[in-house]
């Protein structure tokens, strides 16, 4: 199927009420013309360099999020256009992320990203840590950037049960904090899982294979 279609077919899926997030890490800048024209406007990339490369060539009403771990020295080639950040695991990143956003005079949008999944390889805070670092920002300690969500990946499991248990784990986490202040983005479920996610509640998906095709990452 191409592009087009496959875009379409998961726009038409989708609640109006849940963001897409298109994620084209390894594919060229023609493909992502090929969605923005489509009516597409948030992308997804995981690594620095790419979307670094890539922000120039493209519209600039693009709203780029970073969605891969993120190391502290490369904030600054990014806090310049960086939509939102929604890989952040660490408070050492959350201070510098304030730190560079500050430098550029604007605020940027970061999501918590919070170990859910069973797999020991997988990034994230630890939901206590996430609390911890929840409140330090509700006491106004990060005044140049503003949390307003989580992200979680389930674990690369057939069990579906395992999956929804893991979603709705987050999910928890989501309604405790949004108590403390109003949360826009719970970001879960990818290609593979995004239905369960929305049926768990996430309102943001992330999507890379299923609109633009296996991802090649022999060149
Ligand atoms: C690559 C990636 C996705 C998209 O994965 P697909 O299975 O291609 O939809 C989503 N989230 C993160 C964090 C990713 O790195």
């Amino acid at each position: 199927m191409s592009i087009q279609e496959n875009y379409n077919r998961i726009k038409n899926q989708l609640p109006s009420d849940v963001e897409l997030v298109a994620v084209s890490k390894t594919h060229p800048v023609s493909a992502i013309r090929e969605v923005y024209d489509l009516g597409q406007r948030v992308f997804g990339e995981n690594k620095v360099q790419e979307v670094t490369e890539k922000y120039p060539l493209l519209p600039k009403d693009i709203q780029w999020h970073l969605i891969g771990h993120l190391q502290t020295n490369k904030v600054k080639y990014i806090a310049g256009f960086i939509d939102t950040i929604q890989s952040v695991d660490s408070e050492k990143l959350i201070r510098e992320i304030n730190k560079e956003a500050a430098k550029h005079n604007r605020k940027i949008k970061v999501l918590l990203q919070v170990k859910i999944a069973e797999e020991e390889s997988k990034f994230g805070l630890e939901i206590s840590e996430a609390k911890d670092l929840f409140e330090k920002y509700l006491s106004g300690e990060y005044q140049n950037i503003e949390i307003t969500g989580l992200m979680g990946m389930a674990t690369f499991t057939e069990d579906q049960e395992q999956i929804k248990k893991e979603f709705l784990t987050l999910k928890n986490l989501f309604d405790e904090l949004n108590k403390f202040k109003k949360l826009e983005t719970l970001s879960m479920g990818m290609s593979d899982d995004f239905p369960v996610a929305i049926e768990c509640g996430a309102n943001s998906i992330r999507v890379g294979s299923a609109i633009f095709g296996r991802r090649d990452y022999s060149q």
